[in-house]
């Protein structure tokens, strides 16, 4: 396969796709909706750049991820109410049960109400589900725009 074809299949690599999803971004990551929410405010972070690996992050680039997480899910968490609970979540490498090559964090906002409270393993058997979960985007547009707000998003692409 040629990379070129590579890119194609790749969703976040295809910009104007993810351009909807976007409600944060800094220099080198983009924070996402994901379109396959197990809870409200199921979000990924992703560098900018195609890695399929933290390792193979610039160190300026791991910095600038690590920078936006401890940013973003403090404020995502009060929004949604999660009482300081979540899940951080990533699958590396062609074993982990991924679903993209291209690098992506999950943060899942937990708190005591939530359907995973009883059964926690459940929780990533519905990050596996992916496309039977996934959500129409005018389903999970409303949440977006709300972020958006909360964090003052000004698109940088
Ligand atoms: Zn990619």
């Amino acid at each position: 396969m040629k990379p070129s074809d590579k890119s194609k299949k790749d969703p976040f690599c295809e910009k104007e796709n993810i351009r909807k999803q976007v409600y944060y971004e800094t220099k080198y990551t983009y924070v996402l909706y994901n379109l396959y929410p197990v809870v409200k405010g199921h979000s990924l972070f992703i560098p900018k750049r195609h890695v399929t690996n933290i390792n193979d992050l610039k160190l300026e680039e791991a910095v600038d991820m690590i920078k936006a997480i401890r940013y973003v899910v403090p404020r995502l968490l009060k929004f949604y109410h999660a009482d300081g609970s979540y899940n951080l979540v990533a699958q590396i490498g062609p074993y982990s049960g991924r679903s993209q090559e291209h690098l992506h964090i999950h943060v899942v906002p937990r708190n005591k109400f939530d359907i995973y409270q009883d059964y926690n393993d459940k929780l990533y058997i519905d990050l596996r589900k992916f496309e039977l979960n996934r959500l129409a985007m005018h389903e999970i547009s409303p949440e977006i725009e709300k972020l958006r707000k909360v964090f003052k998003y000004k698109p940088h692409m």
